[in-house]
């Protein structure tokens, strides 16, 4: 493979998908952080001890895989199986994880100073390893790859948000600072690798669309998913979020913060949020609700939270993109929407939470007065 389009070709992506996910991750409308504020502890203070990696290996890659892969014997075996050596000299060298081919285990090389970005590499290299095995070394593009590889240091990170949250900060931070090369430096080298696709391949334009699709199906995991990935060998590209991502292209940028965890213990503060969450998502449209007479408006949205009428629609960023109102006729129940707001264009996202918020599926009417021209289209 020698120029970006050999890349392109190999990967089966065209040019347009490229330049929407670029697109969507410039006006922020893709997910580039694989947690909420409201999950990230930042508790400092003694963890377990990275001294040896391969303590490192047992008490934490082992179990954090097996947890995600639903401790499949499968997958313990073979990561039982993957043999580690350093480098001959301890410089700084690129680490790397060799398929030995059918018969034998892959053979991670990679040098350990027991610091946390060395566990991440560790988690990174592992899953590397694991993909090998689990494809039964059918050899996977490289961005389906370098997507399971940066699954794996997820899985661990998210094993040390839930044992070791001490732990968890230092590795939470590695990955930051990490992303800030993949999503920085190396996307503007894909940018103009897209721009002009005779430009020769570098392997490192693989780690901005890889590290997007990684945070968005770690958000969304779903049980036997990563299996299905890790084990997909040559039919890998599928499984990657390309698509998804790629349509968030064109949507606005939804600047809103996110909203604080809930409050059961304050329900008036709780209203008061939502409430402040239904204003700013109509002061995004340039005539409707927001332009009401103060009361009026504050008045009705009021009466559905009384009723418990309206529901507001956050994000997997905890950002409010939208919100629904509805009538219950008396009788037989039948709700009509009364408002439906998505400024941002999460229609889909907005009537889907809908859905499950009211416990059943495709019974809504939509009444659509003056919420939107977009939302007839989308629902
Ligand atoms: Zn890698």
């Amino acid at each position: 493979m020698h120029s970006f389009s050999d890349w392109n070709q190999l990967h089966g992506i065209d040019a347009a998908t490229l330049e929407d996910i670029i697109a969507a991750f410039r006006s922020g409308a893709v997910s580039t952080q694989p947690y909420t504020p409201s999950e990230i502890t930042s508790r400092r203070g003694d963890g377990p001890s990275l001294a040896k990696q391969n303590e490192c290996y047992e008490k934490l890659v082992i179990p954090a895989f097996l947890s995600a892969f639903g401790n499949s014997a499968t997958v313990l075996a073979a990561l039982t199986s993957i043999r580690f050596t350093g480098f001959d000299e301890e410089d700084a060298k690129v680490p790397y994880t060799l398929d030995c081919g059918k018969g034998d285990a892959p053979r991670i090389v990679m040098s350990w100073w027991g610091r946390p970005a060395d566990l991440i590499c560790l988690a990174h290299e592992t899953a590397h390893a694991l993909q090998i095995i689990l494809s039964d070394h059918e050899r996977m593009a490289p961005l389906a790859r370098e997507t399971c590889a940066f699954l794996g240091e997820l899985l661990v990170i998210e094993h040390a948000r839930r044992h070791h949250p001490s732990l968890f900060a230092l590795l939470h931070d590695v990955w930051r600072a990490e992303s800030r090369r993949y999503l920085g430096a190396d996307l503007d080298t894909l940018a103009a690798a897209v721009a002009d696709p005779t430009t020769p391949y570098h392997y490192r334009q693989n780690y901005p669309l890889a590290r997007l699709a990684a945070v968005h199906l770690f958000r969304r995991r779903k049980p036997g998913q990563l299996h299905a990935l890790f084990a997909s060998g040559e039919s890998a590209m599928p499984h990657l979020p390309l698509e998804a991502m790629a349509n968030r292209a064109g949507d606005i940028a939804n600047y809103l913060p996110p909203m604080p965890a809930p409050d059961a213990e304050r329900p008036s503060m709780e209203a008061y949020r939502s409430l402040g969450a239904m204003v700013l998502l109509d002061i995004d449209r340039l005539q409707g609700p927001s332009e009401k007479r103060i009361e009026a408006y504050y008045g009705e949205l009021l009466r559905h939270l009384q009723d418990q009428t309206a529901y507001v629609t956050l994000d997997s960023d905890d950002r409010p993109v939208g919100y629904a109102t509805w009538a219950t006729r008396p009788g037989d129940g039948a709700v009509t929407l009364t408002r439906q707001s998505a400024p941002f264009g999460d229609h889909l996202m907005v009537q889907k939470s809908l859905e499950r918020h009211l416990g059943w599926s495709g019974r809504v009417a939509a009444h659509h007065a003056k919420s939107a021209q977009q939302a007839q289209i989308a629902w």
